[in-house]
């Protein structure tokens, strides 16, 4: 029988990272994995596939505006999708190759196989072909992520309506994509297959897409996307998606009341994630699930049972990979006696399409409903020479800070490289500087990054300098 000091089960970016951590600290660190190939949701089926295939259609449709720069491209420029789609495998083999490299680095022994517990110091791994073997350790760590969610009335066929995971491997460019959810995952993949030239319908039961951030975002986001040619039902709750042959036909009734129908030849549904503990006997430790049926943990990230812990998607909290990342290693650094500390206000969310959002902080609705005095300060992208010289010009930074303090509250942008600019925010919120701090800060001329301090400028004091 094995014995390992920490066993993390499930090998996403919370079960791996807290897997090198353990090893790093010393530990006999042991992880199982279910399926054949390491990385979890966001190695193969999530964050990494769905960034290879916005980068290839990105390329496709700039393609289109190459002519602007004075580049002429000559003869057909076509979509292979077989290529664009084995090119995104190859990405996610390659990066999963990668962690399982990582794992061997670390002298972390994998085990291939559903993980069950038998009590809270072992676990049962059960393998492909049936066998199993047991395992002992003095700690556990559940890392077993999510699986999409669905409606009770929608019949998944995985073939026409779909989840996002049948979305990363399509063979054909649907004609007309319904996606039902006008969340991070739907409007990515629907940014994808418009762009390849499918006519795409978000119906979101919400008044606006990603609900979750400020409402600026999601109404600038909206007016980019319709310029594109997406098109938007908000406010619309869906009734019924029901297939018949090649065709799809979706109803939602809208806040009238009254009925709508779109037909297309796909549907991805895509109306959140749900926390996965399928088959792992998480009752057999004394591990209680709450009725959400996510694993219930303290603030430590302990669970009912004193050396079982758990992180990521299973967890509440956003469900996003650094987030499990942030966790996978708080716990580690937890079981070899440090005293480590997430700020969950400052784990930073973003969208991937172009142009890309990024947020951290409290949004202004937040502020508003808690009462908080802020002041804001926002700037354009189309004010800097640099998004004008690149023809990035849609979108804003806005910088929300306290009333009093100055101290910035919430970072919410939109705009060409938002997904890597948002870390300057981060940072900035995490040594807790306020808006003037930002502001007296030199930014390289000409870059995007300059949108920041002018918000900080204009949050400052109203004096942004080039509006
Ligand atoms: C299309 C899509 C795009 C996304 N894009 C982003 C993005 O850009 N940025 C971002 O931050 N997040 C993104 N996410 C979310 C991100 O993938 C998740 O937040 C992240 O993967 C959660 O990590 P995790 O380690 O908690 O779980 P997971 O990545 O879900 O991994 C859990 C692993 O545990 C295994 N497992 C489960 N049960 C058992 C068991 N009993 N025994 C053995 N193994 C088991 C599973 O097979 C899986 O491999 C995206 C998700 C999707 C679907």
């Amino acid at each position: 029988m094995s014995q390992f000091d920490v066993t993390i089960i499930g090998s996403g970016p919370g079960g791996y990272v807290s897997a090198i951590r353990c090893a790093q600290l010393g530990f006999k660190t042991a992880i199982i994995e279910k399926y054949s190939t390491l990385g979890g949701t966001c190695l193969n089926v999530g964050c990494i596939p769905s960034k290879a295939l916005l980068a290839s259609s990105h390329y496709y449709e700039e393609l289109q505006h190459f002519a602007d720069h004075g580049i002429e491209v000559s003869g057909e420029v076509k979509v292979n999708l077989e290529k664009m789609i084995a090119r995104k495998q190859a990405v996610v083999d390659q990066t999963s190759g990668g962690v399982k490299f990582l794992m061997d680095k670390n002298n972390i022994t994998v085990f291939n196989g559903v993980g069950s517990f038998e009590s809270a110091t072992s676990v049962k791994v059960t393998k492909a072909d049936g066998s199993s073997e047991i395992i002992e350790s003095k700690n556990i760590i559940i890392a077993t992520g999510s699986k999409p969610s669905n409606l009770p009335f929608i019949q998944l066929d995985k073939d026409r309506i779909i989840t996002s995971t049948e979305a990363l491997k399509l063979k054909e460019v649907p004609k007309h994509l319904v996606i039902i959810g006008g969340g991070v995952i739907g409007i990515e993949l629907g940014q994808v297959y418009l762009r390849l030239g499918a006519q795409v319908s978000v119906v979101e039961f919400m008044d606006r897409i990603i609900p979750g951030m400020d409402a600026s975002l999601s109404k600038e986001l909206t007016k980019v996307l319709k310029k594109q040619g997406m098109k938007f039902y908000t406010s619309h709750k869906v009734q019924s998606v029901e297939r018949a042959g090649d065709v799809v036909t979706v109803k939602a009734e809208n806040a009238k009341g009254e009925i709508i129908t779109l037909e297309g030849d796909y549907s991805l549904v895509s109306v959140g994630r749900r926390p996965y503990t399928d088959g792992l006997n998480a009752e057999k430790a004394g591990v209680k699930v709450t009725d959400r049926g996510q694993i219930e943990v303290n603030d430590h990230l302990q669970t009912s049972a004193s050396n079982v812990y758990a992180i990521g998607d299973v967890v509440r909290g956003a469900m996003l990979a650094h987030k499990a990342e942030e966790e996978g290693v708080m716990v580690a650094e937890i079981l070899a006696g440090q005293k480590p500390h997430i700020d969950y206000n400052l784990i930073p969310g973003v969208v991937y399409t172009w142009p890309e959002v990024a947020a951290v902080g409290k949004t202004e609705e937040q502020l508003k409903a808690d009462g908080v005095a802020y002041k804001a300060g926002s700037f354009p992208f189309k004010a800097l020479g640099r998004a004008r010289a690149g023809g990035d010009t849609d979108g804003f930074v806005k910088i929300l800070a306290d009333a009093k303090t100055d101290e910035v509250l919430g970072v919410h942008m939109i705009g060409a490289r938002c997904a890597d600019l948002i870390a300057e925010a981060v940072t900035a919120m995490e040594f807790r500087a306020s808006a003037e701090d930002i502001s007296r800060m030199s930014h390289a001329h000409p870059t995007f990054a300059e949108a920041i301090k002018e918000a900080a400028l204009a949050a400052t004091d109203n004096r942004a300098l080039h509006v």
